[in-house]
């Protein structure tokens, strides 16, 4: 098929790539011309493990192209895929300027039937919002369709090639809903085909309840914490029950962070304030997720004493292993308060530097883990990378001034770290 991704980012670009992978003509398309003049290159913008092969690769067979003019390749597009932010707009809501504008650009540009499906995580209704800012344009038949990314960012390529299900939803035309349905038949997994609304809300109510789960969690930890439980072996238990679940989002830590869901969470409670509705759980869930950085950098102060003139090492800034991705990350509010309260922070990360950077220009950024703990007073935990799981923490430990770790991940054995000298401080444990 000939297919048109707007949108570059991290599910625009592996939807293009991995839909070129699959023998299909695709053009992606970004306002971005750094990114557009990276990607023919065959670099990625982005760090996600096995994109750039792709990338390589399916520019050498011609069948993927990039480029920052949607009009040259929507007039041979049968479908076109919306892969635009849908950030915040700082009061809770997503905005929606940047679909708002490619719908525009789609409706200016198309002179041909196209089944235009929306990727990006959308209040319910933008589907019919899409389709009448297209038809203010262009007057003839064309369809749009509902298709909400599920990727996890760090395992994206798996995750379009293996899905657990796709979601398809469409008002009325059959046609368009089967054709998309088709692109994905070779994926072999469950196709949920819905109307427009549904799959909107699919999409919020995943999201929604995996954040529920994390701040679940969180809570349980807190109160392990004051009974002398161990929430990792509380997680363990509760996801040997078959209704709970193996994966279930049931890690405790620092609370979630990330380009979704905090923007998913707050605009879901919107969408539940416009429908009349109060959804209190997920106020709750909100509200938990961001007490719990504030804990963790309590704890961190009423062990350490005061913080002023301290040299704190942190590992880890991307809002989790295996992406680059540092949009609302934890490392973020717990590095800026250390800060504040006076700390030298050193900080490490294998491929969130140049992103954190940007951000959080005063930080020392350190190219490996030890050097960040030369002489440190602490060393504070933040993602859980595996390079960190099976360090040599006696080394470690010679290296610091004091020997104290706040694991904000409980990636480590708790009585295994004890041994090693340093004192060491978990979540929920
Ligand atoms: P992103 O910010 O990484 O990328 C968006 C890209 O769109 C940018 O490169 C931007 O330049 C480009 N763009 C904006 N307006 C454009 C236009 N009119 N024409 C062409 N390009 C344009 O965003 P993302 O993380 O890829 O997320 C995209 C959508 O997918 C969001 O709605 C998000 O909620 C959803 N989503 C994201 C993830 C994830 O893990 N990142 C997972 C599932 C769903």
């Amino acid at each position: 098929m000939k297919i048109v991704v707007i949108g570059t980012g991290y599910v625009g670009l592996v939807q293009g790539v991995c839909l070129a992978e699959l023998g299909n003509e695709v053009a992606c398309v970004d306002l971005d011309e750094a990114k557009i003049t990276k990607l023919k290159n065959g670099e990625s913008p982005i760090y996600e493990p096995g994109i750039e092969e792709l990338i390589k690769k399916n520019l050498k067979q011609e069948r993927i192209f990039f480029d920052t003019s949607l009009k040259k390749h929507l007039k041979n597009a049968e479908i076109v895929f919306i892969a635009v932010g849908t950030p915040s707009d700082g009061k809770g809501k997503a905005d929606l300027k940047y679909v708002t504008a490619a719908a525009e650009d789609i409706g200016k540009n198309l002179n041909h039937y196209a089944i235009i499906v929306n990727k990006s995580t959308v209040p319910i209704g933008t589907g019919e919002m899409v389709k009448n800012t297209i038809k203010k344009y262009y007057k003839e038949d064309f369809d749009v369709v509902s298709n909400p990314e599920f990727l996890k960012e760090g395992a994206a390529l798996d995750d379009f090639f293996h899905p657990d299900r796709v979601v398809i939803g469409v008002n009325g035309s059959k046609k368009a809903a089967e054709r998309i349905a088709e692109l994905y038949k070779v994926l072999n997994c469950p196709i949920v085909v819905t109307n427009l609304e549904t799959a909107e809300m699919i999409k919020y109510a995943s999201n929604s309840y995996l954040a529920t789960q994390i701040s679940f969690i969180n809570s349980i930890a807190n109160i392990c914490e004051k009974v002398g439980a161990d929430v990792t072996d509380v997680s363990r238990g509760m996801k040997l029950d078959k209704r709970i679940g193996e994966r279930a989002f049931l890690n405790a830590g620092i609370g979630y962070g990330g380009s979704c869901f905090p923007k998913d969470v707050s605009a879901m409670v919107e969408i539940a304030k416009e429908s009349k509705e109060n959804f209190r759980i997920l106020e709750e869930v909100e509200a938990t997720n961001k007490e719990q950085r504030q804990k963790f950098i309590k704890k961190i102060v009423d062990n350490l004493g005061k913080i002023q003139g301290k040299r704190i090492a942190v590992w880890g800034i991307a809002f989790k292993a295996k992406t680059d991705d540092i949009r609302e990350a934890p490392a973020i509010t717990i590095i800026e308060s250390l800060q504040n309260l006076g700390a030298e922070v050193l900080a490490y990360d294998p491929v969130a530097e140049e992103n954190a950077r940007r951000v959080m220009p005063d930080v020392i950024y350190v190219s490996r883990p030890q050097d960040a703990c030369k002489k440190a007073d602490a060393l504070v935990i933040v993602t859980d990378w595996d390079e960190f799981k099976q360090v040599d923490l006696k080394a470690i430990a010679s290296l610091m001034k004091n020997k104290y770790i706040f694991d904000g991940r409980n990636i480590y054995d708790s009585d295994e770290v004890k041994k090693t000298g340093f004192k060491y401080y978990g979540i929920g444990r």
